[in-house]
């Protein structure tokens, strides 16, 4: 059975040898979402909610709070990007989460304000 949990922090960084001009070159920040990947071998017949519940994540949970909330990324990994981002986290936690078998992470790019009154079919 495959898992997909999903965490959330806020943190900057530094894109290096971009030019300049580029935004990315200069500090910022953003939201990041990881999605940990995970393959639970049932090895009897357990309901997928037991399974689910026979997977701590909460010191996964307390590090993402600790180590990347509120932090600055270029101290992880040299050039911090998404992919190298999910690499660091994947080495840093494939020992402990041996259930782990891929990470995702995505910038929050997008955010949409809509009001209640221009709800599809309401305008
Ligand atoms: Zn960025």
């Amino acid at each position: 059975m495959k898992l997909i949990e999903e965490f959330y922090f806020s943190a900057t960084h530094v894109v290096p040898r971009l030019p300049r001009w580029h935004p990315c070159a200069h500090m910022h920040g953003h939201e990041y979402v990881v999605h940990l990947e995970l393959l639970i071998i049932r090895e009897q017949r357990v309901p997928s909610r037991a399974a689910r519940g026979c997977l701590d994540l909460t010191r996964f949970e307390q590090w993402v709070d600790k180590a990347l909330n509120h932090s600055h990324l270029n101290g992880m990994t040299e050039v911090p990007i998404p992919v190298n981002i999910a690499e660091a986290i994947y080495k840093r936690w494939i020992g402990e989460i041996p259930e782990l078998t891929a990470v995702k992470v995505h910038e929050v790019t997008a955010v949409e304000y809509r009001p209640d009154s221009r709800r599809e079919g309401r305008l």
